[in-house]
This record gives structure tokens, sequence and C-alpha cells, in this order.
């Protein structure tokens, strides 16, 4: 049955968790399974019944492993929250699932946390969750609507039940709530683990956030769906990573370009690790840094394409003796269909560019609560409109052009920033560029770049627009340059052109 009780063994005395310290705690599938079964009892006795949201506000831990499978073994609805959010945000996704409880970590209650003050405000359960050495503990201070409604049946999940909502980043507007049934996140489970041939005997070391479908799918669900080891030390911390990485002898590890760009300033030590491959996922990763880090780490690179409506991954290079892999291009559909579809849902020709659509057991059925969204979001054929605009070559690899909604429209011209961050990423000067779309009174929209200088360096707005001038056409040409100390990003590194162009334009009132 596709479901995450039924994912993974619960009897067998391989290593499933590791996490780092002086000692290290090992944990076997056998230990993890019973651990799960008797936090899920603590869930049932405070009143947990199916699909009610269980929001997580705890950091990568053991504690939040066993809370996350808990729940959903539970039938309930395991809904992870950034820990670092501020309280509005907390109540916006507390109050938008309507949480039966709020997980948080030990002492927050105490310190009246921004979660514990959120889930109060909205008479979620509070409860501390907490590894203390000999079991996860849940620890209920505050029971809010659960007063009175404890001891629910232990529950036994089914494929359809919704397992796990998490929101889109809100890159190109509002967060939406994406709900992920068992079906979904297991056959992501199975699509990780073909692609990159997942073993018993990997160990993959997580440095992604468990609260989003990066960490918690690839990094952690599909290791231990192949019986393999995951490593989880705490936050990504790039001092600690090689001496992780080495004591658990990992075999590869996922993550952003902007943690693969931190360690190439922070290289594996001599002799290196044997790594089987590293994978790179959820922002570009551009050609230059996909060389620089095969150098590096004298292993494949492979980058991959995923969503939260997909589940994570819908496409990756594959590992070498499976084809060839293709730097700027995010690789070929595993185990999901791919198509490049126009507006009216017809493929177009080869190597044209239009919609990446996709379709496979991994997409979710739609949005929560987001008519509008579901309509416009699936095709006649069913397939998913990710809101990305590619091509694909003859073999299927993908390569992404941009984002539909972030296209500048100068009028009616359109402009991809992606094309511009990477021309001007190449002048000698720019460390990091971004480029976005600013209103216009004559065009409706105009292009803006945020510029982060290499230290040291200097550049002058109009030497920038003579330098591009050889590069680009003229209507490609910045109007508005901004220089800035630092590039604002996501809590998981991305950068929301949105959110950099609100910063720089405030920047000027
Ligand atoms: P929202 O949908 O709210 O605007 P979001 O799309 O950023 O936010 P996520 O689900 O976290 O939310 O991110 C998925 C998006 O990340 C993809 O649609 C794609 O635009 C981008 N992405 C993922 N992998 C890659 C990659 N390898 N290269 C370029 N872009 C990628
Ligand atoms: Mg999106």
């Amino acid at each position: 049955m596709a479901t995450l009780a039924n994912s993974f063994s619960t009897t067998s005395d391989d290593t499933a968790v590791i996490v780092p310290g002086s000692p290290a705690l090992t944990i076997s599938y056998k230990q993890l399974s019973a651990e799960i079964s008797s936090f899920q009892k603590k869930l049932a006795a405070l009143g947990i019944r199916p699909q009610d949201a269980v929001s997580i506000a705890i950091p990568n831990s053991y504690a939040f492993i066993v809370a996350f499978l808990a729940a959903s073994w539970q039938r309930a609805i395991a809904a992870p929250l950034n820990p670092a959010y501020k309280q509005s945000e907390f109540e916006f996704y507390i109050d938008d699932l309507s949480s039966a409880v709020a997980l948080v970590p030990q002492g927050s209650f105490d310190k009246d946390g921004a979660a514990v003050r959120a889930a109060r405000k909205y008479k979620a359960a509070i409860a501390e969750c907490y590894w203390n050495g000999k079991e996860v503990v849940l620890d209920v201070r505050e029971p809010g609507k659960l007063q009175g409604k404890g001891n629910a049946t232990v529950e036994k999940a089914q494929p359809e039940d919704i397992a796990l909502v998490l929101h889109t980043s809100g890159t190109t507007g509002r967060p939406k709530a994406v709900p992920l049934s068992h079906r979904n996140l297991t056959r992501t489970m199975k699509n990780v683990q073909q692609t990159y041939e997942l073993t018993k005997d990997d160990r993959t070391l997580l440095v992604m956030p468990l609260f989003h479908v990066h960490g918690l799918l690839a990094a952690f669900l599909a290791p231990l769906g192949s019986g393999g080891s995951a490593i989880v030390p705490g936050a990504f911390s790039a001092s600690s990573f090689w001496n992780d990485f080495t004591t658990h002898k990992a075999t590869w590890y996922t993550a952003v370009p902007t943690i693969h760009q931190i360690l190439l300033k922070n290289p594996p030590p001599n002799p290196k690790p044997e790594i089987r491959f590293i994978r790179s996922c959820s922002s570009p990763l551009s050609p230059k840094t996909f060389h620089e880090l095969e150098k590096m780490y004298n292993a494949p690179v492979l980058e991959a394409y995923a969503m939260t409506e997909a589940a994570h991954q819908m496409t990756s290079n594959p590992l070498p003796h499976k084809g060839k892999r293709f730097p700027g291009s995010v690789g070929v559909g595993q185990g999901v269909e791919v198509k490049i579809l126009d507006q009216d849902g017809k493929e177009v020709a080869l190597g044209k560019e239009a919609e990446i659509c996709i379709r496979g057991e991994n997409v979710t059925k739609g949005y929560l609560n987001n008519e509008a969204a579901n309509k416009s979001s699936f095709t006649a054929e069913g397939f998913f409109r990710t809101g990305d605009q590619g091509k694909q070559d003859k073999d299927g690899y993908v390569i992404i052009t941009g984002r539909i909604k972030e296209l500048i429209n100068k009028g009616g011209e359109k402009i991809a920033p992606v094309e511009l961050d990477n021309i001007i990423a190449h002048h000698p000067a720019v460390g990091e560029a971004v480029a976005f779309a600013i209103e216009d009174e004559m065009y409706g929209q105009e292009v803006g770049v945020a510029i982060v200088l290499k230290q040291g360096s200097q550049l002058g707005e109009q030497e920038l627009k003579d330098w591009m001038k050889e590069k680009v056409a003229k209507f490609k040409l910045p109007k508005r340059v901004w220089f800035t100390d630092v590039m604002p990003k996501t809590a998981t590194g991305k950068i929301q052109r949105r959110m950099v162009a609100e910063e720089m334009l405030k920047k000027d009132s």
C-alpha cells in the first residue's frame, strides 16, 4: 500500500537516522518505527483525529522526524513550518489549516515564543516536542481546542489521505497551500530512489530544512525508503559540514546552489571523501558553478528540477552510466511525464519555448481552497502547469528559461530576467545580479537590476550599461540599477525577484 507507514522497514536493525554529536545518536529502523508508534499513541491521546492539521515548528532534529511520521501514520496532516517565522507568519499558516496543535521546541512555552503566541490566538493546542535522551517527548502545555477531546483512536493511514501540507515559497505571489497525499509522497520517494539508484549503503547528509519538500523528500524520505541512512545535524553549517560528512561516511548530499557555492569556499579536506554524486535543486545552477563543483568534488553534479506541487522532484540529470548530464539543463523526466505546452494546452514544436507541464502520481490533486488556481493549473489531459517557461531537446532534456509570471513585459516585448542575471554576472566587478520588473509609465514595465559588487570592486550605472550594450539588444538594457551590499533571499536561499524589487524600491524612499 502506498503509504508512509509502508514505505520503509519497521524491523530492520540497519541504521535509519544518525544525529551527529558527542556521542552521536544512532537510530535503527526498528527503533525509529517503535518511536513513531509510541508518538502516534501520544498524538491520539491528545485527541488528534484523521485529517487534523499538526503544525510542526521545530528545526531539523530527530524530534521533527518522529513527529512528522507519527502525524502521518495517525492519518493527520503534518504541516511543517519554518521555526524562524515571525508571529504574523505563524498566524497565517496556523489559521490557514485551522491547526489542531502546534508542536514547538523545548523551552518555547515558557519563553512565549512567536509560534506559541500564534497558536494561542487560534486556539490550537500547544505542545513541546523534543528528544530527552530516551524518547521523543510530547509535553502538552495548553490543550486549546482539544480540551476535553482527548483519547482518539489510533488510526491507519490510507494512500489518498493527505499526509502533508506545505505552502509554495511565494516567489511569484501569495503562498498557496499544497496538499500532498501518501500516494504523492511515496511516488516521489520511488522516483528519487530510482533516479540516483539509492540503496541501503547510501548515507545522506541532510543540509536542507525539513520544512520544505527538498529536504523532506529528497534528503530524508527517499533515503529512508531505500533502506539507507540520513545524517541529520541541525541547520546547515559550513564549519561542521565536512566533519559530519567524513565522520559518518556520507555518500551524497542534495542542496540549493547557494549552499554548494558556500562549500566551494570551504572545500573538502584531504584526502577527499569519496562522493558518489552531488545533487543540486530548487534554483538554477549556473554552468560555471557546475564545472567548479565537479572539479572540486571529483564527482558528478546532477541538477534536478522540483516544486512543492509535485511533492518535489520532476526531472533530473542522470547518473553517468545512465546518460549524459548537461550543465544548464535540469535533465529528463524521472517517473514524471513532461510536455512543453502552449496556452491552449497544445504541444509546441521541439526546441520551442513554452510552459513546462507535468503529469504523474506525485503531483497534487489541487491547491486547498483555491478554485481559481486549480482551474487554471491543469490542462484537459490532466497536465499540471508549472508556471515555468522552458524548452526540451530531442533527448528530452529540459532547459528552464524563466518563470512565466516573472517575465518582464516591456510594452509587449517579453524579457526573461534570468538571461540578464547571467549576462551581468559575467562582468568582472559583479558578484551577484538579479533583474526584475519595475513599473513604468511609458512601457507598463521596465527592467530593474540589483547588483552586489565583488569585494573591492567598483562599477557605475553608466559603465555597466555601456558594457551591456555589446551583449544584449537595446530594449533589454536596465532602466534602473541599484547597488546593494546584500541580495535579499528566502530562508532556503531562493531569490524572490518580487522581494528584491520591493527592497530596492524601498531604498529610494
Ligand atoms: P510560488 O509558486 O508561490 O511562486 P515557488 O514556485 O518558488 O513559489 P517552490 O515550490 O518552492 O515555490 O519552488 C518551485 C520552483 O522552483 C519551480 O517552479 C522553479 O521555478 C524553481 N526551480 C526548482 N528547481 C529549479 C532548477 N533546478 N532550476 C531553476 N529553477 C528551479
Ligand atoms: Mg511555484
